[in-house]
């Protein structure tokens, strides 16, 4: 039986970009997936997703800065275009706390940005209806992901570097050791370091592990509303805007008409809680629907109040909503990439980066102090 440097368990964003840096790095590297490939069933997949700096936390802006070298690179190495740069808009109510944050970050970043208050952003942007208590912040570089499309190339970077995936393969035991077991419905396999990037399912397999993280997934709906007027939330007029709020029910964020042509993707930044083997199941009173249609009512009333489209997806978060980018407290050579809480395929080929790096025992590009899974003890909490 061949012996694996490295085994990755996950085909979403981030185990296919560890998966990808390994491999790169000479690790005879394999990435684990359950599913078929490409599936609809985790958090990685759909037409498209945001891309900006600006964070409120400075460790997120400092991570986006290698975020966007690395997606260039992906980009110049593969030849395929993943990035469209349409802006990106953060709203906010006064007093505008969290977009004075993110633009002190931005600043100390040194990323362009500029704040908008309501007379400008009403002349600049006239589909958008907001009261003069708002302001925004329009950073330039942000703009839209080609999801789907980086994440395949992604994983066929990773086979050029010469990586194994073997997609349809769920892993249904781990045992730990110097050579660490990986079983799956048909195979064992040993490998000398493992990384769980399983997304929603992370704790299943990380219970009999004796180790049971504070992970919630989530199960969203995915919403996609047609413009009365054509055009009039086209790329290039409407960039992408994310509404920020303290309160999580009141958080909403869209992307232009670019997926489906006509249609603007706007959704809330949450979800129900649901497990992620039945994510469909009970979602029947979709309460998210009603908050993200009056939402638009009162904000962007250029959009039909119904959605055309419903997708689903799921997000999985983290009591403080940052990532785990951690080892296993008890076995070195398990390293946990979880957590994502709705914003990490920005940040994916980072992750793959620090992730690897944590098995190949390098050190790490970031600091990854804010990811530690011991932040969840009862004493720090
Ligand atoms: C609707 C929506 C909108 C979003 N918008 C944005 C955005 O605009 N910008 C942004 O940066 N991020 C966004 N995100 C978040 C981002 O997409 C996720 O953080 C990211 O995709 C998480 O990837 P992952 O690899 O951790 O999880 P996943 O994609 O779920 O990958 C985990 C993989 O592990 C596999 N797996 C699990 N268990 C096993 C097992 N036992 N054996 C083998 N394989 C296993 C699963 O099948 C799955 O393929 C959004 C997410 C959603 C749902």
């Amino acid at each position: 039986m061949a012996t694996w440097d490295s085994i990755v368990i996950g085909g979403g964003i981030e185990g296919s970009s560890t998966a990808w840096q390994l491999a790169r790095n000479g690790h005879k590297t394999l990435l684990l997936e359950q599913f078929p490939l490409p599936h609809t069933r985790g958090s990685s997949h759909g037409a498209s997703r945001i891309i900006r700096h600006g964070y409120a936390e400075p460790f997120y802006v400092e991570m986006m800065m290698d975020a966007y070298k690395l997606w260039r690179e992906i980009e110049r190495e593969s030849g395929i275009a993943l990035y469209r740069k349409v802006g990106i808009l953060t709203l906010e109510c006064h007093p505008y706390e969290g977009i004075k944050v993110m633009e002190s970050n931005l600043a100390k970043f040194g990323v362009y940005y500029k704040r908008l208050g309501p007379r400008d952003l009403k002349k600049q942007f006239p589909m958008l209806t907001y009261p003069n208590q708002y302001h925004a912040t329009l950073e330039d570089d942000g703009g839209i992901l080609r999801a789907d499309q980086a994440l395949k190339t992604i994983q066929s970077l990773f086979s050029s570097a010469g990586g194994t995936i073997e997609d349809g393969e769920k892993v249904v035991n781990i045992t730990p050791g110097h050579l660490i077991s990986v079983h799956t419905k048909q195979d064992t396999y040993k490998t000398k370091n493992l990384v769980v990037a399983a997304g929603p399912w992370t704790n299943k397999l990380l219970e009999p592990l004796n180790l049971k993280l504070p992970l919630q997934p989530l199960a969203i709906n995915v919403l996609y509303w047609k413009e009365k007027e054509q055009g009039e939330y086209s790329p290039g007029r409407m960039p992408c805007f994310i509404h920020s709020s303290r309160d999580r029910l009141q958080e909403f964020y869209g992307l232009p008409c670019e997926e489906y042509p006509g249609l603007m993707k706007v959704d809330l930044h949450t979800g129900r809680a649901a497990d992620p083997d039945a994510r469909d199941a009970n979602n029947q009173d979709q309460w998210d629907v009603k908050l993200v249609a009056e939402f638009l009512q009162k904000h962007l009333p250029g959009l039909e109040d119904k959605p055309s489209v419903m997708e689903r997806c799921m997000y999985t978060v983290t009591p403080d909503h940052n990532f785990i980018l951690d080892r296993h407290p008890k076995y070195e050579n398990i390293v946990i990439g979880a957590g994502f809480s709705g914003t990490g395929f920005k940040l994916g080929p980072v992750v793959g980066k620090v992730l690897a790096e944590l098995v190949m025992q390098k050190a790490p590009s970031h600091n990854l102090y804010p990811f530690k899974i011991d932040r969840f003890s009862k004493s720090k909490l």
